[in-house]
């Protein structure tokens, strides 16, 4: 497979955390063979690989308590190859399909590696899930209901694997996996049972504990950090290696203009506030690369109700400019990306305008009336509405192919225009650029050459999902990639 392009190189070293040198360390207070930074998804999957190994493990948190954005999250987690939930709902998935799948969401900018080398151990992530006690229910949430579970149900579709051109590329399988829950509660459910794990594992961890930078030995190998633990600051000598899983930046206000500024105006920032790139940085400062720093996550949650699909997306010279069933942040991307955060959604008087996403109607009458009052040019609109209702009389959608069953035409007036852009709605949000790692979590340079001692996973690094996201990507990729960065600090040979 092709060594994949670093896109958007994050080299400015004034971003950087610079390192400590191990010759200005006098004396080391704290030794452990694997030291990591951050204790949410991807740190606390690591911890526990590490433990198993029975190699000794120290996990710095700087809340009161571990859980991250991960404890926050909706415990979805973008799961396939034919995992034995889907098997037991009667869905054939396989790793050759998954992969197609991806490869194809995330576009050119895909990090093949990284998909590949999750599509083929994805249903032994599975299995690891279950076997540390991670709960899901033998039940299915059809897609005609959404994407996010009402009840406990363990599998659905949370991605556009029904929508065109996905569905002819890859043949479609339902890859969301949900823990099951008594609540709306499935990432605490998700973090209390791999925090259980951890802790029965024999995981060290100290909470308010700020990794804040590595050291460095004079080969530029990561031979430990310096942290702050209850207002002190210590060195560490971490004799394997230092592992860095912090979270992203979306909390970075400064790091998101400089790297990501296509999301400023995008709101609320999704995620915890501990999510301020301080992990990029000191990994940077370790002669870290950061790629795909402008790759981000952005949801457009305006349905449920699913009704809505009904309708069509128009942007601001009344053209349509994306199937409506596709995924969220495919939604999220088209609107933000490539109409500038300005788009309309025109329903007839037969679909109601509530939605999730608190947009309101900004035009109600005839298409000529609605032309008018938002300057859309003249007959703009109505064009589209006369082509669209043309083919949705026979089911049809041939300019995007939105799935028949979602089509019908739109002619029972009064016309309503939903305002969908960026300054009138949420459109929630967060980043997915990050360190340059191999797959096993060994963090790289600029040039692709490995930093000894050095690991990140989860939204620290740039992981799988880069170029296109669906639901559970981020949790999927934080709890795997943190695995396997774990099981590779722990095999590395340790310092004298
Ligand atoms: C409401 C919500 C719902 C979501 N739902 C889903 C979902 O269902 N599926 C999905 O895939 N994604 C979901 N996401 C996104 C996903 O939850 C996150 O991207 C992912 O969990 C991040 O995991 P992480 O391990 O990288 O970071 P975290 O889980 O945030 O862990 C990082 C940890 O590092 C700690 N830390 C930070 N800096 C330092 C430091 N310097 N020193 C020591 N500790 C530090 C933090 O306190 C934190 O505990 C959701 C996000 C939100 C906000």
């Amino acid at each position: 497979m092709a060594t994949e392009i670093p896109l958007v190189l994050a080299e400015e070293r004034e971003w950087a955390t610079a390192a400590a040198l191990e010759k200005d360390v006098s004396s080391f207070d704290i030794t452990t063979d694997v030291l990591i930074g951050g204790y949410g998804g991807a740190g606390v999957c690591a911890a526990i690989e590490v433990a198993e190994a029975g190699v000794d493990v120290l996990a710095l948190e700087r809340r009161e308590t571990g859980g991250g954005t991960t404890i926050t999250s909706g415990g979805q987690l973008y799961i396939g190859g034919g995992t034995q939930l889907q098997k037991d709902l009667g869905y054939e998935d396989s790793p050759e399909e998954m992969l197609k799948y991806l490869l194809a969401l995330c576009g050119p900018n895909a990090d093949e590696e990284k998909c590949q080398f999750y599509c083929d151990r994805s249903v032994g992530h599975y299995d690891w899930m279950v076997e540390h006690g991670v709960p899901f229910k033998t039940a299915f949430f059809p897609p005609s209901e959404g994407t996010i579970p009402v009840e406990d149900e363990g599998l659905c579709y949370t991605g556009c694997e029904l929508g065109y051109p996905y569905r002819e590329i890859a043949k479609p399988a339902p890859r969301g996996h949900t823990v099951a829950r008594p609540g709306n509660n499935a990432g605490l459910i998700l973090m209390t049972k791999l925090l259980e794990a951890a802790e029965n594992a024999g995981v060290k961890v100290a909470y308010k504990a700020v990794i804040e930078r590595v050291v460095l030995d004079e080969a530029g190998r990561v031979v430990g950090a310096i942290a702050t633990i209850d207002g002190e600051q210590k060195a560490i000598r971490a004799r394997r290696g230092v592992l860095l899983t912090t979270g992203g930046f979306i909390h970075d206000r400064g790091m998101v203009e400089r790297f990501a500024p296509r999301i400023l105006k995008c709101f609320p920032p999704l995620g915890e506030s501990t999510e301020d790139g301080s992990g990029i940085r000191i990994g940077m400062g370790a002669g870290g690369a950061a790629i795909r720093m402008n790759e981000s996550s952005i949801v457009m949650p305006f349905a449920p109700p699913r009704d809505l699909l009904r309708g069509i997306f128009v942007n601001r010279l009344g053209q349509r400019f994306i199937a409506e069933d596709l995924y969220q942040c495919q939604l999220g991307d088209a609107v933000v990306i490539h109409q500038g955060g300005v788009a309309y959604l025109l329903l007839d008087a037969d679909i109601a305008a509530t939605n999730s996403m608190g947009a309101q109607v900004c035009a109600e009458g005839t298409i000529e009336e609605i032309e008018k009052a938002v300057g859309i040019p003249e007959g703009g609109l109505a064009n589209t509405l006369t082509q669209y209702n043309k083919f949705a009389e026979k089911g049809e959608d041939p300019l995007f192919q939105k799935h028949p069953n979602w089509i019908r035409p739109l002619d029972k007036g009064p016309y309503k225009l939903l305002d969908i852009s960026t300054e009138k709605c949420a459109f929630p949000t967060f980043t997915l650029g990050g360190l340059w790692t191999k797959s096993t979590g060994e963090v790289m340079d600029i040039e692709g050459n490995v930093i000894e001692g050095l690991y990140a996973a989860g939204r620290t690094t740039s992981g799988f999902p880069a170029g296109g996201y669906n639901s559970g990507m981020a949790v999927a990729d934080c709890t795997f990639f943190g695995r396997y960065a774990g099981r590779a600090a722990a095999e590395a040979a340790p310092l004298d």
